[in-house]
């Protein structure tokens, strides 16, 4: 028996609309038939739980799309079929996203009986204009009521926020990060606004109806929410997550420090036994896959060794604690990952920290992060071949 900590995704595919800028795997559905969806989900959990028997199931996300739109009842046999078929840690964290309007809210007293005891709340802003421009359906008051009546039935709530929208400036974000951290939150979510491709943004800036904010005042709005967080004792500890000490998403610092996990649902991306696996994305396919095969895999392959060391890298370097680079390598029996030449001249321009093995990425480093990881990781060998 494999004994060792693994956390599962579950994710439900269907939104009420579609908002400008998702490209999240979620489809709006005139009608969602919730028996056929909770009994594809147990079998798809079925699946995994077959190849992973004996594991100890630390975190269950259910994400989306809008998980808030299952029913509370599909969302308790889900996770009493999950701690049936793993051992649940004494202290599971059982995830839950969740959209802050009326509807939703009315649910929080019933995921909370079901098990849920953490929600992550999609506000994104407190502004209706911007809420508007976001094509958001909810309004702002809303979402302080969600919040609200979340903060009575769950002990860990989170919530995000989009900034760096167009006409985003320091005085506007400071005064909307200052009232977000006056509401209690123990962790938040703070992401730019990106303009993703195939989404309605990506079109609307294509015809040059959408001008995105300018980078330089985008880096400004970060350091000035890094400085802020910070000074309200909820720092960093993920490019984007935000958090008082010990209120971090487990689950999410377990795809970060690369633990196993299994994620079941349509587009669910899931990485167990050194393997990587698809779900199939739309849902009409996921299901007829599930009919098919007994799961809802579209593609399941090896990770080599140095693609799962390249992973660990760029999952780890997102998070304020960093990698150590001599841990990665030795895990997956290579030579070295990183160029330690280009590190240390990374170090002195002030984009990474070192100490030792470990490499972490400063404020400065955090708004380059893809550009420095293409720097510093190296085309591995295998220790075999480095040694022989
Ligand atoms: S509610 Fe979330 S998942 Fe659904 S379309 Fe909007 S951003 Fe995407």
């Amino acid at each position: 028996m494999n004994a060792e900590p693994l956390a599962l995704y579950v994710h439900w595919p269907f939104c009420v609309s579609k908002c400008p800028y998702c490209d999240f795997n979620s489809h709006v559905r005139s009608s969602i038939d919730q028996r056929a969806w909770l009994e594809a989900l147990l079998a798809d959990l079925s699946h995994e739980a077959r190849l992973l028997p004996g594991r100890r199931l630390t975190s269950l996300f259910f994400g989306g799309g809008t998980p808030s739109l299952m029913e509370p009842s599909s969302v308790a046999a889900i996770i009493d079929a999950a701690v049936t078929h793993w051992r649940p840690a004494d202290d599971i964290e059982i995830t839950l996203e969740a959209n802050p309007n009326s509807v939703e809210a009315a649910r929080f007293e019933e995921l909370a009986a079901a098990g849920v005891n953490r929600v992550s709340l999609g506000l994104q802003s407190f502004d209706d204009r911007s809420l508007a421009f976001l094509g958001r359906a909810h309004s702002a008051r809303e979402g302080f009521e969600a919040l609200e009546t979340a903060q009575k039935h769950f002990r860990r709530v989170s919530f995000d926020l989009i900034y760096a929208l167009p006409g985003d400036t320091e005085d506007s974000w400071s005064a909307t990060l200052a009232q977000a951290l006056s509401l209690g939150a123990k962790h938040m979510s703070l992401y730019q606004l990106t303009i993703e491709q195939g989404t309605r943004f990506a079109a609307m800036h294509a015809a040059g109806k959408l001008e995105p904010l300018d980078t330089e005042v985008a880096a400004t709005l970060y350091e000035l929410t890094d400085a802020m967080t910070s000074a309200a004792g909820l720092p960093s500890y993920e490019i984007s997550n935000y958090a008082r000490a010990g209120q971090e998403s487990r689950h999410n610092l377990n795809y970060w420090r690369y633990g196993d996990y299994s994620g079941i649902g349509p587009g669910a991306h899931g990485r167990r036994l050194s393997r990587r696996t698809v779900r199939h994305r739309k849902p009409e396919n996921f299901l007829s896959g599930l009919t098919r095969n007994g799961h809802g895999i579209a593609e399941e392959a090896p990770l080599s060794p140095h693609e799962a060391s390249d992973e660990a890298l760029v999952m780890g370097l997102r998070l304020r604690e960093g990698i150590d680079a001599n841990a990665i390598a030795e895990r997956f029996q290579l030579r070295q990952i990183v160029d330690w030449d280009r590190v240390d001249r990374l170090v002195a321009t002030g984009h990474l920290d070192r100490q030792g093995t470990r490499i972490a990425l400063t404020a400065r480093g955090r708004l380059l992060l893809d550009h420095l990881l293409g720097e510093i990781a190296l085309a591995a060998e295998p220790r075999a071949l480095a040694v022989g």
